[in-house]
């Protein structure tokens, strides 16, 4: 077997999000892969010593995970706390546990400062959004990992089954 799949806790049924809550996906790939022992979960926002509930971050000024990480862009609470760095850990130590456990893929839940990998909010909180990467997701796509959101778990499957 080879591939492991570095998942988004709350995708797997946690209930880390800032909210408290969990966002599970429900999809027969989950349970096979479950039982193959391909996943790798983790939050990487708990990872790096945050708790539950927080108070929701968004990416400022419209800028990406890649601004982020090349350090032109902040991360900000709606309560205006800066947790920029915290999210740059959060990055750092998912991607240290995708390469501890041979991880060529990600599925990640979209939207999210850290895991969002199609669209991100703007930093205004009031839900806009455009296309772009968390701070996670930016790091894992530049270290070669294979990015999925939650909705391209079809993608995933075919690339899964084609790689073998
Ligand atoms: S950091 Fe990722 S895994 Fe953790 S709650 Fe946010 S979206 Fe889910």
């Amino acid at each position: 077997m080879t591939g492991k799949i570095l998942v988004s806790a709350c995708l797997m049924g946690h209930a880390v999000r800032y909210d408290g809550r969990a966002k599970p996906l429900h999809h027969p790939a989950i349970d096979r892969w479950r039982e193959e022992g391909r996943l790798v979960t983790i939050c990487p926002e708990l990872s790096a010593g945050m708790v539950v509930p927080r108070p929701p971050a968004e990416i400022a000024d419209g800028a990406g995970g890649e601004d982020v990480l090349a350090g032109t862009a902040r991360v900000m609470e709606i309560s205006g706390g800066d947790v920029t760095e915290a999210f740059r850990q959060a990055a750092d130590n998912a991607l240290a546990l995708a390469e501890q456990t041979g991880c060529r893929y990600a599925l990640l839940i979209d939207g999210s400062p850290s895991c969002g990998s199609g669209f991100i909010y703007d930093g205004t909180f009031s839900g806009g959004r455009h296309a772009g990467h968390g701070v996670t997701a930016a790091l894992l796509k530049r270290a070669g990992i294979e990015v999925y959101s939650d909705r391209e778990i079809d993608r995933l499957v075919e690339r899964i089954a084609a790689a073998g």
